[in-house]
């Protein structure tokens, strides 16, 4: 039985961070002229009002996107990643919804390209169908993801974006996140992949991404925020993107994004790292 929803979290730090390298992702892709698939294995209601009971009980969103919506000095990095909050409010001036990650691509992508988005939970899957399930360039299905990944790769267009974006409610979701990603690099191995991870308790997350470092796949860059110390108390202190096959110069990127992130956002002795973890 599921219990997470993404209301409570959505436009939280871990979200800025997620969305904005999801887009710098899309925009190299887009350089060439050439169909793409992007695969979402954990893909939640598609969008979210802040306003509603989820968001309005925790605030996350207040220490994420709320930092950033009136800034005028935002990096290019992040640049795009506010104008398609914008876009989502409809130009209000108010910040009232936050895009997620299936409409963030929907904004951004062309005629060519196409979405396959899974969804597990009834009622997220519910919204994300009535938000995107008649669009003629995606699909929508309710299921498990890292089963419908499997058998969603290699995609036909052979150039791809996976985003895999788990809730982490179960302790063997780590396991089963890194087993299946090796798995579907086999099968499709250049295609990008973005793992977010979470650091709740620090162990738990590094031998997850040491099966990574340890598969024999190559070209893997860690990108993560903290905003606090590694902690023995409940609660996450931080959170990551794991980039296998990221596009050229994402590193660059990515630390221009996170030079600007980290002072606005940290709550105090979080760091910021950008490191390749695998190398050609
Ligand atoms: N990717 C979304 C975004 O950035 O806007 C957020 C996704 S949220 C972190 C994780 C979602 O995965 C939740 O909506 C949860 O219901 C769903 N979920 C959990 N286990 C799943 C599974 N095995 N397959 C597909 N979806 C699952």
């Amino acid at each position: 039985m599921l219990s997470y929803r993404h209301g409570y979290h959505a436009g939280n730090y871990a979200d800025v961070l997620k969305h904005s390298i999801l887009l710098q992702v899309l925009k190299s892709l887009h350089k060439k002229n050439k169909p793409l698939a992007y695969i979402d294995t954990h893909a939640g209601a598609g969008g979210y009002a802040l306003t509603d009971e989820f968001a309005q009980k925790t605030g996350e969103y207040l220490d994420g996107v709320a930092k950033l919506w009136d800034k005028n000095d935002l990096p290019e990095s992040l640049q795009q990643y506010i104008e398609d909050v914008k876009h989502f409010n409809q130009g209000e001036s108010e910040l009232t919804y936050y895009p997620g990650s299936p409409a963030f691509v929907d904004m951004n992508m062309r005629e060519k390209d196409r979405m396959v988005l899974h969804e597990l939970h009834g009622a997220d899957h519910a919204l994300l169908d009535e938000q995107l399930g008649s669009d003629k360039q995606v699909r929508v299905i309710k299921g498990d993801g890292l089963k419908g990944l499997l058998g969603a790769v290699p995609p036909l267009e052979r150039r791809g974006v996976v985003l895999i974006d788990p809730s982490y409610e179960m302790k063997t979701d780590y396991q089963d996140v890194a087993k299946t990603i090796i798995k579907a690099h086999k099968r499709f191995s250049t295609g990008i992949y973005i793992l977010w991870y979470p650091v709740v308790k620090r162990a738990q997350t590094e031998e997850m991404l040491k099966l990574l470092t340890d598969s024999g796949i190559k070209r893997q860059l860690r990108i993560e925020q903290a905003i606090k110390s590694d902690s023995d108390e409940f609660g996450m202190t931080a959170a990551g993107l794991w980039v296998i096959n990221p596009p050229w110069q994402l590193d660059e990127t990515a630390s221009e994004m996170l030079d600007y992130l980290s002072p606005l956002l940290n709550q105090g002795g979080g760091k910021v790292s950008v490191k390749w973890e695998v190398g050609e």
